[in-house]
């Protein structure tokens, strides 16, 4: 590290902060519920992607309570388009722990709070200082990045290693006598002023003291590693439809989208489809369909994971007989009307085809 800590960065920050901060309800609240239910929904999305949902969940269920009673089905479908459906299971998980171990009172230590499913270090952080006041201090994508400018840390923030130093220097900087705006400030500070690309540097109360300003560095600090690239995936999906009803199943866990609803699903290891291996499959599922049902998809769709890249086409199969109950058992599927596809929570690729074949009712 290059710039040493000095109590001076805390008020600088919260002083910036005071003057820019933008408008944000979970701002306005100590319930821990809610701060929770924010920081669960703004993890790896945008403040203005997550703030619809939020104002969708605190309005649909108000209390842990009320989120702990609702149906699995219920919260994922109000979750749909957010990604990262972990987030919501986990959520939903969480909501009953509180309410069956914890008598419905959040935990309010940040040790304790980390015993919760899905809450790891910068939840636990940030629940804990923002509703309980306590001093630990939170770490994520803004807080690396400002650190590691304006103090000069080269370490790599993709390597766990480095999440001590950065830790280390954080809870430095934290001042006792307000954990709570500190936290907030930092954050904001990364992602309105010192932003990934192009930060403000002209305007920044930082201007004279950051060391990657001084250092013409600002564009390579942070350091973080490359990921590694992701994974190609080809998905061939057989939409049966018969008799106004939709072949639907709900993906199991031990892949992604577990508990969202999606077709009967054919996967290969390219785009083109190997039409002789899946009419063996379909077979020997005892579902009977000739070369001729198979009409040629007209569009492909493409859905993008954080590793995971998927190509998607659909084959819409028009089935003249109803599938046996054995066959749906086997294959979990389970016919669908429009209506009741509409409210089933869906992966957002599974969507898009819905509604670009005008299967969905409500467009
Ligand atoms: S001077 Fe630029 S790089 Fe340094 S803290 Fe300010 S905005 Fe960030």
């Amino acid at each position: 590290m290059e710039n040493k800590p000095s109590p001076l960065f805390a008020q600088t920050i919260i002083d910036w902060y005071q003057r820019h901060k933008r408008a944000l309800p979970w701002r306005d609240t100590t319930d821990p519920y809610l701060i929770w239910l924010s920081e669960v929904i703004l993890q790896q999305t945008r403040v203005a992607q997550g703030l619809p949902y939020f104002r969708r969940f605190a309005e649909a269920y108000p209390t842990v309570q009320q989120l702990a009673a609702a149906p699995q089905d219920e919260v994922l479908r109000l979750w749909q388009g957010l990604g990262y459906y972990s987030r919501a299971r986990n959520m939903h998980h969480t909501a009953q722990q509180i309410v069956q171990e914890y008598g419905s009172v959040f935990p309010s230590r940040y040790e304790e709070l980390l015993k919760l499913r899905g809450v790891g270090g910068y939840t636990a952080a940030a629940i804990a200082s923002f509703a309980f006041r306590e001093k630990v201090a939170v770490l994520d994508g803004n807080v690396f990045r400002v650190l590691a400018r304006v103090f000069g840390l080269s370490d790599d923030i993709a390597a766990p290693a480095s999440r001590k130093v950065f830790q280390q220097l954080a809870n430095e900087l934290i001042p006792a006598n307000a954990p709570d705006t500190f936290n907030q400030a930092i954050m904001e500070f990364g992602a309105i002023q010192c932003t990934p690309v192009m930060p403000d540097c002209l305007f920044c109360p930082f201007q004279q003291s950051c060391f990657a300003f001084n250092h013409g560095l600002v564009q390579e600090l942070p350091v973080k590693s490359k990921a590694k690239a992701a994974r190609a995936r080809f998905f061939h999906y057989m939409v049966f439809v018969h008799d106004g009803e939709y072949y639907m199943r709900k993906r199991l866990s031990g892949d992604i989208w577990e508990g969202l609803y999606d077709f009967y699903l054919h996967e290969s290891d390219s785009k083109t489809l190997d039409t002789a291996r899946l009419l063996k499959e379909l077979n020997d599922a005892g579902i009977a369909v000739e070369e001729s049902h198979l009409l040629a998809p007209r569009k492909e769709y493409k859905h993008v994971l954080s590793h995971q890249k998927i190509t998607a086409r659909f084959y819409l199969i028009q089935l003249d007989f109803r599938l046996k109950e054995e066959v749906l058992q086997e294959a979990r599927l389970a016919p669908y009307s429009s209506e009741k596809i509409e409210a089933l929570p869906k992966p957002i690729l599974i969507d898009s085809y819905l509604k670009d074949e005008k299967i969905l009712l409500n467009l």
